[in-house]
């Protein structure tokens, strides 16, 4: 292992809007950034078609496009934008300290700085129908993707607060929004539950699961069941929005970075601080509440900058 361990002063890992952001940040501050993408480069935002809601693309734009562009603004600036998964860490507690940061169980980065922009990963039920048309008119994201669907039938899938809001937020832009809740009660907020209730075009099947999504290309309708009485049958959707949660890609984090019980990085008040010294969080990872590029972006802007004070103090 040796002469694979590599001394650089800031490590990135992750490529979605915070790694890049802060990418643009650390290169232009001189910390001569290095990014390890993950396996999916540009992040979940890659998984969406159109981005209509990021200032500055007055007429949208493709998500695979624009973390293209990310990824060019932080290479412009010297970012070593590089291909591979950080597998382990170890992290030094010290002020000061050295990271250490395996890549693909072998090779050793060796970090001053640390910024952790691993993102979320959203969970799906994993029926083939489902993840054959992901971006064919599956989605696990309203705000994505929900204009795409005005004065169209849809349906949200999960009883949490996520799929109260994005049923809510469907709402105005859908014909109909059909929830499909699997128990015969909601576990949304009763405020949230509340808004859904007074929401006109809003039903909320309860006992009913999603058996399959219909269609080849597109989705053209779903065949639903209610695990009561096994009951199928048919509804005329062109939309089927998943919102049964988020799982924060934080397993290597496990007992060295502070977390919530659902796994989401904890960060120091309003700075992208961790527990540990020199190691900072930045996007999804630490963000179940707002969970957009970009404020995803701003944290990452955040962490670059959190770390040059870091460097700056001690010297
Ligand atoms: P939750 O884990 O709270 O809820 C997930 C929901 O999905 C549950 O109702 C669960 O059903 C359902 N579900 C899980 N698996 C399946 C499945 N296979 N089939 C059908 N349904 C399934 O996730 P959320 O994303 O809703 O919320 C995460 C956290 O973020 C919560 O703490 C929430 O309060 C918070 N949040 C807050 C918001 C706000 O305050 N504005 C907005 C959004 C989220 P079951 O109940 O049967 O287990």
């Amino acid at each position: 292992m040796e002469g694979n361990i590599e001394r650089i002063k800031c490590l990135i890992i992750g490529s979605g809007p915070a790694g890049y952001a802060a990418a643009i940040y650390a290169a232009r501050a001189d910390l001569k950034p290095v990014v390890y993408t993950g396996m999916q480069m540009g992040g979940q935002l890659t998984t969406t078609t159109e981005v209509d809601n990021y200032p500055g693309y007055p007429n949208g734009t493709d998500g695979t496009a624009m973390m293209e562009d990310f990824k060019n603004q932080a290479e412009r600036f010297g970012t070593d934008v590089r291909f591979g998964m950080a597998t382990k860490v170890d992290f030094s507690e010290e002020v000061g300290g050295i990271h250490k940061v395996t890549i693909d169980e072998s090779k050793v980065v060796e970090a001053e700085t640390v910024i952790i922009s691993t993102g979320a990963t959203a969970k799906y039920l994993g029926l083939e129908s489902e993840q054959r048309l992901i971006g064919g008119g599956v989605s696990a994201c309203a705000t994505c993707d929900g204009f795409f669907y005005k004065g169209q039938d849809v349906v949200v899938i999960g009883a949490g607060d996520t799929a109260a809001e994005e049923a809510t937020y469907l709402a105005n832009i859908c014909r109909k929004v059909t929830i499909l809740v699997r128990k015969d009660y909601m576990r949304a907020s009763k405020a949230m539950q509340h808004r859904v209730n007074k929401t006109e075009n809003i039903e909320v099947m309860f006992n009913t699961e999603l058996d399959e999504v219909l269609g080849d290309q597109t989705v053209e309708g779903v065949r639903i069941f209610n695990n009561i009485t096994d009951e199928r049958s048919e509804l005329d959707v062109t939309g089927v929005f998943v919102a049964i949660g988020h799982k924060p890609n934080t397993e290597i984090f496990k007992g060295i970075i502070d977390m919530d019980e659902v796994g989401y990085l904890q960060t120091k008040g309003k700075s992208t601080k961790t527990n540990v010294p020199g190691v900072f969080a930045a996007g999804d990872v630490q963000d179940k509440e707002y969970r957009q590029a970009i404020t995803a972006a701003g944290t990452g802007c955040m962490a670059a900058l959190d770390s040059e004070r870091y460097l700056g103090a001690l010297q």
